[in-house]
């Protein structure tokens, strides 16, 4: 399979305030960071023209950047008007946009206070990523050797580039054996997310989630939560522990990449692809989809 590499496309990137040629939206290889991981970044989905909880993603930005101890130089209303002249500019219908913020070139240490902070904006088709039979089939997660951190260990509420070395780690290790994502727990052992996105566990018809205290509190997992509640189903936010992975009935994870995506199967453990989830999988895609609709009619 080819694949078109993310520096050799056509179209543009909106780039410190300008729109740039794909293929010149360059940063140098002295950026801080580039060295010391001071970067944070958002993923968001664009359904029918329309980017979906686009607000929602620029607070977060702005806030992870906060956490990283500096302020994007823009306001929040001119990201997303960015956001949006870019995604018509690129004719995008159903893809996916990716801000992202770092400290530049002008200190090389880790102190960097007077370092110019870059932001770009980047947005690509990408349609559905799973046919529905092959979303319903459910996926396979290795439990990852690596825990998330406490939050007095790294800045866990921020979506900062250097939280993702554990996840690219553990991703890699279970590709590596055959499965498709990994489970990873936290710094006490409870369950927290996979590498890219967030968990339900379905015990007796109730949904269960851990509480975000030291991983991102998912834009995709609030909405699921909501519509679990709109439907009458419990949504309990608690601690979990994987031994009660054995009474789980159905097991899926959220983001806004893998949407609502059932999981089959965690190390030696097994799941049904059940009621709970199919329901979950069905009214987020309505959410997603109801804004294109009506876009589409006022059109
Ligand atoms: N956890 C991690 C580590 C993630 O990268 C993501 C994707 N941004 C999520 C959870 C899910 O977040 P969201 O629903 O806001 O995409």
């Amino acid at each position: 399979m080819s694949i078109l590499p993310f520096d050799d496309r056509d179209g543009v990137i909106w780039f410190n305030g300008k729109t740039v040629p794909w293929r010149d939206a360059q940063t140098h290889v002295m950026t801080h960071g580039l060295h010391y991981g001071s970067c944070v970044f958002e993923g968001e989905r664009v359904y029918g023209g329309h980017i979906f909880k686009l607000r929602e993603h620029t607070e977060r930005l702005f806030h992870s950047a906060r956490v990283m101890g500096f302020e994007i130089p823009f306001s929040q209303d001119e990201i997303d008007a960015v956001c949006e002249e870019l995604v018509v500019a690129q004719n995008i219908g159903d893809g996916y946009l990716r801000p992202v913020a770092w400290r530049g070139s002008e200190m090389m240490a880790v102190s960097a206070q007077q370092a110019r902070i870059h932001v770009a904006i980047a947005t690509w088709p990408w349609p559905s990523y799973f046919t529905p039979e092959a979303q319903l089939k459910g996926i396979r997660l290795a439990m990852a050797k690596w825990a998330r951190p406490a939050p007095n260990t790294a800045p866990t509420n921020s979506k900062a580039a250097g939280l993702y070395m554990i996840c690219t780690l553990s991703k890699h290790a279970a590709e590596m054996q055959g499965y498709d994502d990994a489970l990873m727990l936290d710094y006490r052992g409870r369950i927290a997310e996979a590498t890219g996105a967030n968990i339900f566990l379905v015990q007796k018809g109730v949904l269960h989630t851990p509480d975000p205290d030291c991983f991102l509190d998912g834009i995709t997992r609030r909405s699921v939560i909501d519509l679990a509640r709109k439907r009458s189903i419990e949504v309990v936010e608690r601690a979990i522990m994987p031994k009660e992975l054995a009474d789980t009935d159905e097991v899926f994870l959220t983001g806004t990449a893998v949407e609502v995506t059932p999981v089959s199967e965690i190390g030696d453990h097994r799941f049904e692809i059940g009621e709970v989830c199919r329901q979950m999988i069905e009214d987020y895609a309505a959410l997603v989809h109801s804004h294109r609709k009506a876009t589409a009619s006022a059109a």
